[in-house]
């Protein structure tokens, strides 16, 4: 029996979630009843328009933050704690949701109503932050056309629908090509030097295609083009012959036949640039850029100038040298595509002898989240107290910390730690999610909640777990979000925390943390091994540091030329011109790559991020967020990391402005406000050892 409506945990708006006593059973009828009650209210809305923050504004934010008792909290458990009862149910309420979204996100009258507020006479009486809550609804409104009127909007919704097929089909495509292509090996001899979990994976793969056994020892092995399979194939197999065949296939994946997608992205970038167009932008990536942290097209295209500049001699030495040493291994002839990864893995092998395994001991994990802790103790100024008394929990190894002001002494946000994997229904990665925002609501402020959640090594029996290198700068990763999200002091949901900060800057305050991992006072403070309790040698901790930057010009050159290919795609090219998009390709990669492209290469025709992802006229993002974070870090090096008064003091800053700022100012001026200029490429390649 279902609980009486009254007492359904998802309708209750307050305090903590209460993941103690939410059932799969409450969910259908939570959301009916709610979405009925928020229908009505967005209706009174629309027909008594009233244009003011109070009136308007305040009142779509008290939908959000029903959602966030009543849809966010299923969002999350279906990720942490799946199930068959909980997707069904998902899926089937999830159209619901969509409309209910879509309906305010289309609304005309909500729409003129927030326009009101903005030419309104009591706008300049509007905070910073609200207006800037303003500014981003209008953009959004305008974005999706809401603004348009008679053809102009016929034609807008046409072109949304055939693009979203598009990138369906697209995605179709890539994923079937994948899927039709095997190579199978039945030798054991030929997968000498496979690691463990390729021929695990393989052998696994060749078992369930076939309806059959396989053994991971004796084969046979069917490898794919799927990604965790066919890099580390290239990396390992030996065979030269079936390198080759798995490159090529690789890179000509959904080019050709019934899966081609040439004709699908001439399309695509036919319709991305006209509809853009009425909407008043002269390409896609200016359209894109107009919601981003650069300032224009050009900035990001100087931004990648200076990076291959820097970077293009390193990645030729780099390619040089790996000719020297798989000369030295015997190799006869000029390095191939396909022979590129093998050798750079032995070269790494023989560079960098260590394992994830012999780091292990040193990073019991109780110790990492102590030395994580006292650093943001140290740097910006709170205490981080366990307090699993306070609220209820999804699982048993979930954690509830709460987050205090040292110098105020007062609470300011707390966080949930989910740190363990759980293959069984946890989904795989590593993320941070924000529970609740930092909100104001009739007077009362709600302080902010963040999830945090990792797929680390379970502990097994009374040990801690015990994390790789990996895993703890995954921690430190996103930590640095959570930080984010907690010391916010935007008192308006939309814009606090990381809401509304963006895309191309949301990986600042997290990347930034990364770079302590790599000071080493900090990380061998966090290190004690397991049974002599000594810190990580420094031996090792300089192998670390090295291996990080082990062929880092070449790595920086191909994330540069995939952002250079994506921008062009969308600001110079002309889908309806002389050259078509794949000529366009090879024209960046031969003046950018060290191993000029082969002919047959057409792997433009499966990049996913720019053609059925959000990464459109974005991809640069990767790379901008690294320079920021990069170049924020190095302010601190600047004033020398060892000085502590000084290291205190920019630790307040940063957390003055990036950290409590968010959203509710453009992230450049954020920026600047920290660093007093804006960011400089500098200190990425510094760190990355890209400077003579
Ligand atoms: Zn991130």
């Amino acid at each position: 029996m279902v609980e009486a409506i009254s007492e359904n945990p998802l309708l209750v708006e307050s305090g903590y979630i209460p993941f103690d006593r939410i059932q799969v059973e409450h969910i259908e009828p939570a959301v009916r009843q709610k979405l009925q009650e928020l229908e009505q209210r967005v209706a009174e809305i629309e027909a008594n328009i009233v244009p003011t923050w109070e009136g308007l504004m305040v009142e779509l934010e008290a939908i959000g933050k029903a959602f966030e008792y009543l849809w966010a909290p299923v969002g999350h458990l279906l990720s942490v704690k799946n199930s068959d009862a909980l997707r069904e149910v998902f899926e089937k309420m999830m159209p619901q949701i969509i409309t209910f979204t879509q309906r305010i996100g289309q609304s005309r009258p909500i729409y003129q109503g927030v326009k009101a507020i903005k030419d309104g006479s009591a706008w300049d009486k509007l905070d910073q932050a609200q207006q800037r809550v303003i500014e981003l609804r209008l953009k959004d409104f305008d974005r999706s056309g809401v603004g348009l009127e008679g053809k102009a909007k016929e034609r807008f919704n046409e072109i949304q629908t055939r693009i979203s097929q598009i990138t369906t089909e697209f995605s179709n495509h890539v994923l079937d090509a994948v899927k039709a292509y095997e190579l199978i090996i039945t030798d054991p001899e030929q997968t000498q030097g496979w690691p463990l979990n390729l021929k695990q994976t393989t052998a696994q793969s060749y078992a369930q295609a076939n309806d059959t056994q396989s053994d991971v020892q004796a084969g046979p092995w069917r490898v794919t083009l799927d990604g965790p399979v066919m890099s580390p194939f290239l990396q390992h197999h030996r065979g030269r012959e079936q390198r080759k065949e798995v490159y090529l296939a690789y890179v000509t994946r959904a080019s050709s036949g019934e899966l081609d997608n040439t004709q699908l992205i001439v399309e695509e970038l036919k319709l991305r640039k006209e509809k853009v167009g009425l909407l008043g932008f002269n390409t896609f990536a200016e359209y894109s850029i107009d919601t981003k942290m650069a300032p224009s097209v050009q900035a990001v295209e100087q931004m990648s100038e200076q990076l291959a500049a820097a970077a293009k001699p390193f990645a030729d030495r780099e390619f040089k040298a790996l000719g020297d040493y798989a000369a030295q291994q015997g190799f006869d002839g000029q390095l191939k595509h396909w022979d590129v990864g093998f050798y750079a893995e032995r070269m790494r092998e023989a560079l960098y002898d260590f394992t994830d395994d012999q780091l292990r001991p040193y990073f019991p994990m109780p110790r990492v989240l102590e030395g994580l802790f006292s650093l943001c103790g140290r740097l910006f100024d709170i205490e981080i107290k366990l307090a699993n008394s306070k609220a209820t929990v999804w699982h048993e190894d979930v954690s509830f910390y709460e987050v205090f002001d040292k110098t105020a002494g007062q609470k300011i946000a707390s966080f949930y730690l989910d740190p363990y994997s759980r293959p069984a229904d946890k989904r795989g990665g590593a993320w941070m999610d924000s529970c609740m925002a930092r909100r104001r609501t009739q007077g009362k402020l709600q302080l902010p909640v963040v999830y945090l959640v990792c797929n680390g090594t379970q502990p097994v029996g009374d040990q801690p777990s015990f994390m790789s290198f990996g895993e703890v700068l995954t921690l430190f990763h996103e930590f640095g979000h959570g930080l984010q999200g907690m010391l916010t002091t935007v008192d308006y949901a939309d814009v606090a925390g990381v809401n509304g900060v963006e895309w191309d800057a949301v990986e600042l305050a997290s990347q930034f943390m990364e770079n302590w991992c790599y000071h080493k006072p900090t990380l061998l403070g966090m290190t004690s091994h397991v049974e002599t309790g000594q810190p990580l040698p420094d031996g090792l901790f300089d192998k670390i540091v090295a291996s990080k930057n082990y062929r880092s010009g070449s790595a920086m050159m191909r994330q540069v030329q995939f952002g250079v290919t994506d921008m062009r795609l969308h600001h110079q090219f002309d889908p309806d011109g002389q050259q078509s998009f794949l000529e366009l390709g090879r024209e960046i990669a031969m003046a950018m790559s060290s191993l000029p492209p082969l002919s047959e290469d057409r792997s433009l025709c499966a990049f996913s991020h720019i053609f059925a992802g959000g990464y459109c006229a974005g991809y640069y993002s990767y790379k901008w967020a690294e320079v920021l974070s990069a170049d924020a870090f190095a302010a601190f090096e600047e004033v020398g990391l060892d000085n502590e008064e000084k290291v205190t003091t920019l630790g307040r800053r940063y957390r003055d402005t990036i950290l409590a700022l968010g959203g509710s100012r453009h992230p450049m001026e954020v920026y600047k406000d920290f660093r007093g200029r804006a960011p400089s490429t500098d200190a990425l390649l510094r760190h990355s050892g890209l400077t003579d």
